[in-house]
């Protein structure tokens, strides 16, 4: 405790001490990615800090309502901030594109709630039992002496309902809620973010959920529920790569399934996510496959074809499952 404590007060003290900072996240950003970093964007703004907010596939819709969510760049600046902040992102490979120059920043520091993957140097703060990233920034925040305020509220709120699952997950904690009633009674509008978050779909991801449902399988006896989406589905459906957003917690919502797994065909790649409710570690599962996650959500990008990295995910996910009752 009083560990987390230091770490996060050494975090203060390294932003109250310098002028600028580059905020960054994760490649394929979801609601926690970018509403932490565009929350604590905003808080060091109000501390008359320069910031840049960086994220290599820019910012897909929903999203796309989050305050000063303009203002995000898929690239670093030409002169780097002496100071960058990586958010929600378990290693130097999950920056994507702009990793190679993040590695020249000087001072790095990390706020992360994984148990996987791969360290960066520098000040972290990895706390798995923190639901969301924004959990961690409200944290922070506190220590920063930065009152809370309708967008800061907003983009924080919105990285603590992605995450749980519209407080539905197992990551669901009392310091959850109190956060998130705390970014309530700051400004945030839970029925406004909801709609912006989860009733924006277009007829394109609407049709593709349709296309996931239909291909539905199941392997292992039935402990497995699968369902793949190939190059021809997204055709039809008219939609994008992130399009398949929400898709996967409605394979999961099946009875049987101990564990439910999403593929998506992209070009040569296929891109993995997995769910399990909480007999199976997908995390461990995922980490095997060279991607990572948490041990109820994970996720990995494997080499094609689609049968093939089929074949192998339900061998891996069971017998990480184990012997059948
Ligand atoms: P999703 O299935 O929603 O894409 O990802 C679920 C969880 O697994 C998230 O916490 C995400 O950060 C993590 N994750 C997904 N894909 C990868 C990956 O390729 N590498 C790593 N390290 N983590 C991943
Ligand atoms: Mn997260």
């Amino acid at each position: 405790m009083k560990h987390k404590r230091d770490t996060i007060q050494k975090i203060a003290a390294l932003i109250r001490s310098r002028a600028s900072a580059a905020l960054l996240c994760h490649v394929h950003p979801d609601g926690d990615a970018l509403g932490s970093m565009l929350g604590l964007a905003l808080a060091l703004e109000r501390l008359g800090k320069r910031v840049v907010r960086v994220s290599s596939d820019g910012v897909p819709p929903p999203y796309d309502f989050l305050p000063r969510s303009r203002a995000v760049r898929r690239t670093l600046p030409r002169t780097l901030p002496p100071l960058g902040i990586v958010l929600d992102c378990d290693g130097p490979a999950r920056l994507g594109a702009v990793g190679r120059r993040a590695a020249k920043i000087r001072q790095i520091v990390v706020i992360d709630h994984h148990a996987t993957g791969k360290p960066f140097r520098g000040v972290r703060w990895v706390d798995p039992r923190a639901s969301a990233v924004g959990e961690q920034v409200s944290e922070l925040l506190a220590a920063l002496d930065v009152p809370l305020d309708t967008d800061i509220a907003t983009c924080l709120y919105t990285a603590i309902l992605t995450d749980t699952g519209r407080f539905s997950y197992s990551n669901v904690t009392p310091r959850a809620l109190r956060t998130a009633g705390r970014l309530v009674q700051a400004g945030a509008d839970p029925g406004a973010i909801f709609q912006q978050v989860y009733e924006t779909k277009s007829l394109g991801q609407a049709a593709l959920l349709g296309a996931a449902l239909s291909n539905l399988t199941t392997a292992d006896a039935g402990r497995i529920v699968l369902s793949t989406l190939t190059r021809a589905d997204f055709a039809a459906a008219g939609a994008g790569d992130s399009d398949t957003e929400g898709i996967i917690d409605q394979v999961r919502a099946v009875r049987q399934a101990e564990v439910a797994v999403l593929l998506v065909e992209r070009d040569a790649e296929v891109r993995c996510s997995l769910r399990s409710r909480g007999r199976a570690d997908v995390a461990r599962v995922a980490e095997e496959m060279g991607g990572g996650g948490h041990p109820q959500a994970a996720g990995c990008t494997l080499a094609g074809p689609l049968r093939r990295v089929r074949e192998r995910l339900v061998r891996l996910v069971a017998a990480e499952l184990g012997p059948r009752p």
